[in-house]
Formats: structure tokens, C-alpha cells, sequence
């Protein structure tokens, strides 16, 4: 099967290949991607991901995807010094920036990096307090897979907050979403990282990933019970929640 940019479908490894190579690609210039590409905006996403996590003194957290490490940090503040953060990650680049970026701003003690993925969790049966995965989930080949080892490694009333593109709720957004993401998102990455391919891809992930209620009953599915997800900016973003009964 052929997709919008001409991508082949590809076989499983080859995917976990592909996602590799974006992300060795495009580490050095990701976190002002990230601003330009949404104006900012995802400083919102992620902070109403934080007011949703229910995050207290003491709690112990999994970022997985977690990459630069803009939720880690939030979270290393919320934890303090008895708590714990791990930021999770399967590419070595993005962890590299991520680590270097928290050392500068001055986190430490509370804050460990882990090289893993989110299919095959290497953490014991019910240790977190709560797991978060922004911008991360539609980049894993099997979702269910990483969804059943999050649900294993959440202590039981942990929270799940899976933060990632999703279906633009009016016709006008998704046209207008469209235009932005198929014609300028590969030219900002052209402009930024010299990388259009990389961009191309970001774009069609978010095209391929599930819309809202899918994503909701994979969730119930793999086990997580009060699944809910609230739309942001347009459905351009959703977050949904669960928790480990
Ligand atoms: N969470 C960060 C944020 O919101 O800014 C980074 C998101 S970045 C778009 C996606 C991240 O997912 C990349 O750092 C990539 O390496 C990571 N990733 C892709 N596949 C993964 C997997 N199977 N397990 C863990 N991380 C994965």
C-alpha cells in the first residue's frame, strides 16, 4: 500500500528503522522544531497533561517517548526529592539532548534516564504512580503491545496520559491542518534541519495514528479502565487517560 507521501508500508522493523533514523536526525534542532512547528502551543498540551496527571510529592513517574525531557522536568519539580522520574526513551540521540538539557537546568537526584521500549518495558510489575507518553505513541509499531506493558508496570489506580496528535474536529480545521502539515511542516523542516523527509514523516504518522474513540478502545481493550480523552486546539491534539483498576 502506497500512503499520501509515497511511502511504502513498511514492514515492522523497517518502521522501528525509519523512526530511528528521524530521531538521530532531527535531536539537535528538535526542541525548536517543536516551538516553531506549534507555535508554542505544545507548552500548553504538555501543561494540561501535568494538571491532568494528579503528579504529588513522593510519587513515582515514567515518561516514556519522554525524549528532550520537557515533561520529566515538570515532573522532577512536582516529585521532589522523595519521588522519582524516569525518562524513558529508545533513541539514544534524543535521550543525549535530553539528559545534557535537564543537567543544565539544574535537575538532578530525583531524575534517571532509561534507554527502553515502550513495547518491552524493563521495569518490575506495578512500580509507577503514573506513566505519560507525549508525541510518542504513534511512532510504536505495536500499540497494543506498549499499551499492555504500561499497564503492567502502573501500580494499580495508576494513571495513564497518553498526549498525541488526533482527528481535527471540523471539516475547515482539517483542511487547513492539512495544508499546514503536508506543504509547510516539510518546509520549516527543509529550512530548519535540512531534513524534509523527516518532517514528511511526522506528518504522515500523525495521519496514520488513531482518531479519538479508537485510541479510547485500545485502552479499554489492553485493560485500562475509566478511559476518557479531552480534545485540544480542534482535536488537533487529544489526551486520554486511563487508569489500572
Ligand atoms: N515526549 C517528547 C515531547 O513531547 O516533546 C518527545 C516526543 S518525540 C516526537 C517522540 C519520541 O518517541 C522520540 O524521542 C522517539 O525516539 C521516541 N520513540 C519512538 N519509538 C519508541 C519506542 N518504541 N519506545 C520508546 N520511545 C520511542
Amino acid at each position: 500500500k502506497t500512503t499520501h507521501f509515497g511511502f511504502q508500508e513498511v514492514p515492522v522493523e523497517e518502521k522501528a528503522g525509519r523512526v530511528a533514523d528521524v530521531f538521530h536526525s532531527v535531536a539537535g534542532k528538535y526542541d525548536l522544531m517543536n516551538d516553531l512547528m506549534s507555535g508554542g502551543v505544545h507548552r500548553l498540551w504538555k501543561r494540561f497533561t501535568i494538571e491532568l496527571s494528579g503528579v504529588r510529592r513522593g510519587h513515582k513517574v515514567l515518561d516514556i517517548a519522554g525524549g528532550t525531557g520537557d515533561l520529566s522536568y515538570k515532573f522532577s519539580k512536582l516529585v521532589g526529592p522523595e519521588g522519582l522520574v524516569v525518562l524513558a526513551d529508545i533513541n539514544e540521540s534524543m535521550l543525549r539532548v535530553g539528559r545534557d538539557r535537564l543537567t543544565d537546568r539544574g535537575v538532578a537526584g530525583n531524575l534517571v534516564v532509561s534507554q527502553a521500549d515502550a513495547q518491552y518495558l524493563p521495569f518490575p510489575d506495578n512500580t509507577f504512580d503514573c506513566i505519560t507518553i507525549a508525541f510518542g505513541l504513534r511512532n510504536v509499531t505495536d500499540k497494543d503491545l506498549a499499551l499492555r506493558s504500561m499497564l503492567r508496570v502502573l501500580k494499580p489506580g495508576g494513571r495513564l496520559l497518553v498526549l498525541e496528535f488526533s482527528k481535527p474536529q471540523s471539516e475547515l480545521l482539517s483542511k487547513a491542518y492539512d495544508a499546514y502539515s503536508f506543504k509547510l511542516l516539510p518546509f520549516m523542516g527543509k529550512l530548519v534541519t535540512n531534513d524534509a523527509d523527516s518532517y514528511a514523516y511526522l506528518a504522515e504518522s500523525i495521519r496514520m495514528h488513531p482518531d479519538q474513540a479508537t485510541l479510547k478502545n485500545m485502552m479499554l481493550d489492553a485493560g485500562f479502565a475509566n478511559c476518557e480523552y479531552h480534545n485540544m486546539t480542534g482535536g488537533i491534539v487529544a489526551l486520554h487517560r486511563g487508569t489500572k483498576p
